[in-house]
């Protein structure tokens, strides 16, 4: 018999939410870090953003897991005490080119049963009166969460349904060997192997990689993960009331674009930007270069923004499939059995709204591996 029935990959958000759900009725599950605390890559570098599900292709994996995952999010939120708060969303159109498309965005939303309301200018400044616009789409289900507390709340549930999260642990390599697993750690240099029966690639980052080593030709396959960091500003605290909820801009080109949201404590930020990166490197500094830059795409929302009134503040980076200039991806969520690999699943691309969606992608992951 395996060492484990389940090893998951990967300790973030979705590697975590996904082990909550399956130790439930499978204890003999391991969570496979390598950092030395779970959650500390994209999962703790992002806007923290309960998404609605407005922008996505309908029938899309990210459309279809946005949507369950956010009522799922909001319910777990009340239910386990995770700080939440409902702040509500405005997408404002500044001039006419982009008022009209603002239908658009109403019309994909509404095939994602995502209600947004279209409100004029005047509606739209008794919400944010300090806002350019012309008028707006006002989005009530989008909020923001502690995916501190999200994620603590999923690694508490694994613990106590049994299930093991062993940090400093890196994967090195997976095998499929007489119907189990064979998964190479390197714990701080020190080697071994643990078996599982099945295994679930939630690396994030690194996901398309652990695909690579179980023998999936990455490249041929257009798996391989482009880099894509987005970078935030904070606010001076003085002008930190402007704007009382989310505001995003039209989106232009990739991204939702540079938007207003507010941290946990009480900062107003705007970002993320959309910067494809040339290697792998997990280079999580802001740069002081583009303080201009910034505030030029923070003004298209708030005009008294100054160059000064903003300061690097922190980032992030996507795991993207599409490479620059190429249309958006869906994520890949796939049991691999008919590759001769049953029960491995493959989690890759888990960009945004992967928080949002995460206790989605677990019952998701649990409904191809066992149903
Ligand atoms: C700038 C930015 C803003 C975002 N904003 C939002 C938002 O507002 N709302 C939203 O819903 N989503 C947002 N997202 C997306 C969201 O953050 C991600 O979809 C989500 O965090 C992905 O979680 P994950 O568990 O798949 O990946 P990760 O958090 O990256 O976790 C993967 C884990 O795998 C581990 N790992 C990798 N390789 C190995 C290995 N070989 N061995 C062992 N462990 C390994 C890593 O150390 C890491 O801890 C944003 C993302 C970014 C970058």
């Amino acid at each position: 018999m395996a060492d484990f029935e389940i090893a998951v990959i990967g300790a973030g958000v979705v590697g975590l939410a996904v082990a909550a759900r399956l130790s439930e009725k499978h204890p003999r599950i391991v969570v496979l870090e390598k950092n030395e605390k779970y959650g500390m890559e994209t999962s703790s570098r992002n806007s923290e953003v309960i998404h609605a599900g407005i922008y996505y292709e309908p029938g899309s994996l990210k459309a279809r897991l946005c949507v369950e995952g956010r009522n799922e999010l909001y319910a777990l939120c009340k239910k386990h005490d995770i700080t939440y708060r409902p702040l509500t969303k405005l997408i404002t159109a500044t001039n006419q080119t982009e008022l009209t498309k603002l239908e658009n965005i109403r019309q994909n939303a509404g095939k994602n049963g995502v209600e947004l309301q279209l409100l004029d200018k005047s509606s739209t400044l008794k919400k944010e009166p300090n806002i350019r616009t012309e008028g707006s789409l006002f989005s009530p289900s989008t909020g923001v969460i502690s995916v501190h507390d999200l994620m603590d709340f999923f690694f508490h549930s694994v613990q106590s349904n049994r299930g093991i999260v062993q940090h400093r642990c890196q994967v090195a390599d997976v095998r499929y060997v007489n119907g189990e697993y064979e998964i190479a750690l390197d714990e701080g240099g020190t080697q071994s192997v643990v078996s599982a029966a099945i295994v679930i690639n939630a690396a994030g980052l690194g996901s398309d990689l652990i695909a690579q080593k179980i023998g999936i030709d990455i490249d041929k396959e257009n798996l391989r993960l482009s880099y894509v960091k987005g970078s935030y500003f904070a606010v001076t605290s003085s002008k930190a009331n402007l704007v009382s909820r989310l505001v995003y801009p039209v989106p232009v080109n990739e991204g939702l674009g540079v938007h207003a949201l507010m941290d946990w404590g009480g900062r107003l930020k705007f970002g993320p930007d959309v910067e494809y990166l040339d290697d792998r490197s997990l280079d999580y500094s802001v740069r002081e270069e583009k303080r201009h830059a910034f505030a030029e795409s923070i003004r298209r929302i708030l005009p008294q923004i100054e160059d000064e009134d903003i300061s690097p503040d922190m980032s992030g980076i996507r795991p993207k499939l599409q490479k620059k200039g190429q249309p958006a991806r869906d994520f890949i969520i796939a049991h691999e059995k008919d590759r001769g690999l049953p029960g491995f699943v493959n989690l890759i691309g888990i960009e945004s709204p992967g928080l949002t969606a995460s206790p989605a992608i677990a019952k998701y992951v649990e409904r191809i591996l066992f149903s």
